[in-house]
């Protein structure tokens, strides 16, 4: 099979830089739902754009290029340790050619292998069949929406929904509490793949292969067809919105499969995947390996255009933040403003913040602002290029980051999806802000990125070193402010409220 690995290297870039023609759809018939202008219709835009810029530069759509998971199916007489290992060529390949991010870590020892490569990585499910073809699909699914994943043990305790019993009813509670649940850490409009029933472990699993359907099939299973019709409707009214900023698309598509069960347990198990929805699938001549045909996809029609205008339309109202920043002017921010940065910012997530809780930062922070980011970095020659970089899911940093910026003098956080409580009133005591950027739109933001200044840490692997970065335009919304204020808190409440309303 001389084109097996060439074939599966371009069905990961196609993946990574392609959104699926059902996926574009479900987007641009969202787009028109949220009002022009609204942080949740800017979002739409910006999002429209970076998946359009992604495909142009065949650049990865989202940095988080996930774990990449397999679901092979082929004839008898076809190897699997042949296809294993040209698919694990084909990763590696794909991660020096930055069209996936190193994204493999040991558990153990914190080490990123560095070429997706690792103890159970990539991901394989093979099964045999009847036909004569190779059918080989692939997701691509980040770690914030998989964090997002949920899994119920019916019956159970919900809030504003009260107790889920073991019937469809039960169900239907369930999902609605996953997507409420959500809020806007999964990069928020999702789609959900969902199993009832089967055990912990398979119905994860099932719940997964449910993302394999397209957005705008129909379920064959009368009842499961209502049920995700109801759903989608019901979602779509409680108003988590993009990225959480409150609004009316929080939701995609909803695909459910139901299993059997043990008489004594009943599972719900929720995969949220986010709008970045990675996977695409080839069939392979099973002698030579080339690809025969693209699943999901429509030869005959060509890849449409996402965004309604060029470029994302400044309105002159920005607020415009030079780094290093003073507290006065930070103290000037509210909820609801758009920032434009300019100057320096340095990357840093989970090992950062665990190593400035114990070290002192190899840089001086003060007036900084930390992006919440695992970019996608090629060195060429002796200087760093960025190939995407938005921003991850900031909650992680919870534990730590009202010390951080107390300790260290940071006047502002980027990220997504919002922070709790303990850093909202540690930004009001030490004069900082959270700003918020759009989740996924890692082309965006890497054409704000003027250059790459310098790394440090860079042992604890390429997504979770500290970039040094000098930026022009990066834009951002504060979504919560150095009064007390937060769009997340606010936003979790009222949906709460809505949701206890269907
Ligand atoms: S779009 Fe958001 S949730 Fe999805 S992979 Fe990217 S960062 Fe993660």
């Amino acid at each position: 099979m001389q084109f097996l690995t060439s074939s599966l290297l371009e069905l990961i870039t196609q993946t990574s830089t392609n959104l699926p023609p059902d996926v574009r759809a479900a987007m641009a018939k969202a787009a028109p739902m949220e009002t022009p202008g609204t942080q949740a219709g800017q979002a739409l835009e910006i999002i429209a754009g970076n998946v359009d810029t992604a495909y142009e530069g065949e650049a990865a759509i989202c940095q988080d290029t996930g774990m990449p998971t397999f679901y092979v199916h082929m004839p008898p007489g076809v190897s699997q340790l042949v296809i294993r290992k040209a698919a694990c060529e084909a990763v590696a390949e794909a991660t020096r050619r930055g069209k996936l991010r190193p994204n493999s870590v040991d558990s153990l020892t914190g080490k990123n292998s560095g070429n997706n490569l690792g103890e159970e990585t990539p991901i394989f499910h093979f099964e045999q069949w009847e036909e004569n073809e190779i059918e080989v699909k692939l997701i691509l699914k980040g770690g914030g929406c998989e964090n997002t994943n949920a899994q119920y043990s019916v019956p159970c305790e919900l809030r504003s929904l009260g107790r889920a019993d073991r019937n469809l009813e039960g169900v239907r509670k369930c999902i609605l509490h996953a997507v409420w649940q959500a809020q806007g850490q999964g990069c928020a409009p999702g789609a959900i793949g969902v199993c009832i029933g089967s055990d912990r472990a398979h119905g994860y699993a099932l719940a997964k292969t449910q993302l394999l359907r397209t957005l705008d099939d129909m379920n064959p299973n009368p009842e499961l067809a209502n049920l995700e019709a109801r759903i989608m409707e019901e979602a779509n009214r409680i108003g988590v919105g993009p990225m959480g900023f409150g609004g009316r698309v929080s939701l995609i598509g909803c695909k459910i499969a139901a299993a059997n069960r043990l008489p004594a347990s009943f599972f719900v198990s929720v995969a949220y995947d986010c709008w970045a929805f990675r996977r695409l699938g080839v069939r392979l001549d099973p002698a030579s390996g080339a690809i025969t045909r693209w699943l999901y996809r429509d030869p005959d029609r060509p890849v449409e255009k996402l965004a309604k205008t060029e470029g994302f339309p400044l309105t002159g109202r920005e607020i415009v933040l030079t780094t290093p920043v003073s507290e006065a002017a930070v103290r000037a921010l509210k909820v609801g403003d758009v920032v434009l940065i300019n100057g320096e910012m340095y990357t840093g997530r989970d090992s950062v913040h665990a190593y400035l809780m114990k070290n002192p930062p190899p840089v001086d922070l003060h007036g900084a602002i930390i992006y919440h980011c695992g970019p996608v970095m090629l060195k060429e020659g002796e200087q760093w290029f960025t190939k995407a970089a938005g921003p991850t899911t900031s909650i992680r940093e919870e534990p730590y980051q009202a010390d951080v910026i107390a300790r260290y003098g940071l006047r502002g956080v980027i990220g997504k999806g919002g922070m709790g409580a303990k850093t909202l009133a540690g930004m009001k005591e030490s004069g900082a802000v959270y700003l918020h950027a759009i989740g996924g739109a890692a082309q965006f933001y890497a054409q704000a990125v003027e250059k790459v200044l310098g790394v440090h840490l860079l042992e604890f692997g390429v997504p979770e070193a500290m970039w040094h970065l000098q930026v022009k335009n990066f834009l951002t919304i504060v979504t919560m402010d150095a009064h007390g204020n937060s769009l997340h808190a606010e936003v979790e409440k009222a949906t709460a409220e809505a949701l206890a309303q269907l």
